[in-house]
């Protein structure tokens, strides 16, 4: 009698695996919208510090005014600061 128990076996895991595959593919899609929710992250490194338009380069920062052009400074809330000096500039308003 082994023959006719094998095949209903064969049936509920034919019948199991699409439901168990339609759950997963509802979660991988939540996931890879996860990302798209998330801010991007400052970019790290000196090519954030130009901005290419056409031609012609523009700097995102202002450079040191001790150090002279080549030392940009970091842009803080209300301030720019050298981090090669220490000169701070405060932003006007
Ligand atoms: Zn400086």
């Amino acid at each position: 009698m082994p023959k006719p128990a094998a095949a209903p076996v064969k049936e509920e895991k034919a019948v199991a695996k699409p439901e168990a595959a339609a759950p997963a593919a509802k979660a991988a899609a939540a996931k890879s919208d996860k990302p798209k929710e998330k801010k991007k992250k400052a970019e790290n490194g000196v090519h954030s510090m130009y901005k290419v338009e056409g031609d012609k380069v523009s700097r995102a920062r202002p450079t040191c005014e001790r150090c002279g052009p080549g030392y940009f400074m970091a842009d803080h809330h209300e301030r720019y600061t050298c981090g090669h000096c220490g000169f701070t500039r405060y932003k006007q308003k």
